[in-house]
């Protein structure tokens, strides 16, 4: 590859990586794949020549979804899980046990719960835990809309379903000290989640032994 090349643009070493030869449509494609979750370059090329080669079958019909999904899909203004309605399907359904609130991290930890079937209560999504290195202050999470859901009475139980890393015990901690003066009973999962352990990782048996086993905090 010499300077000057039509990959100049780009990062050489990110340039490399992607083996560049199909124009700048594919390029741009690889680029965007190779940023998502568990994809590397690798994996992006073979995900796009996937597609290259059926677009009508499998590349049109993702594109639609994407613009979708991107289009109807927005945080539930009540426990932030995502959903095309709001309030979301969970915060909607009278038949679930509104006097529990599972509080998770993230919206990945929820759907954990949802596909293991442990909990039939409602959730609240903090949207990260307390990170001193990352520069995650309270300010940071969602516990205004957890506090105000709890003044509204309904709730009698709040469960602290974080992982069983130094970020999430911290956050627990803090969270119980804020939950304290409502009154509610505040629990935490217990064993089964192991240490630097995240929730969306564990297998359904596991969480529900978790949420099975929980404890006061
Ligand atoms: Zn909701």
């Amino acid at each position: 590859m010499t300077p000057g090349a039509p990959v100049a643009a780009l990062p050489p070493m990110f340039a490399l990586e992607l083996g560049i030869m199909g124009g700048p449509e594919i390029d741009h494609l690889i680029g965007l794949l190779a940023k998502l979750p568990g994809m590397g370059p690798r994996s992006a090329r073979r995900a796009a020549l996937k597609m290259l080669q059926q677009p009508e079958a499998r590349m049109l019909p993702l594109a639609a979804a994407l613009a979708d999904a991107a289009r109807a899909v927005r945080p539930c203004a009540d426990c932030g899980n995502l959903d095309s309605q709001d309030p979301c399907t969970i915060c909607a359904d009278t038949t679930r046990d509104r006097s529990v609130i599972c509080v998770v991290e993230g919206v990945g930890d929820l759907w954990a719960l949802e596909r293991a079937m442990v909990h039939r209560g409602l959730y609240h999504v903090l949207g990260g835990t307390l990170s001193a290195l990352s520069g995650i202050g309270p300010e940071d999470l969602n516990t205004v809309g957890l506090l105000s859901r709890i003044a509204e009475g309904d709730v009698t139980e709040v469960i602290l379903a974080l992982g069983a890393t130094v970020d999430g015990a911290t956050t627990a901690h803090w969270l119980t000290d804020q939950l304290r003066p409502t009154g509610v009973t505040i629990t935490r999962v217990g064993q089964g989640v192991p240490m630097g352990g995240a929730l969306d990782v564990l297998d359904d048996g596991t969480l529900a032994a978790a949420l099975r086993t929980r404890r006061s905090a």
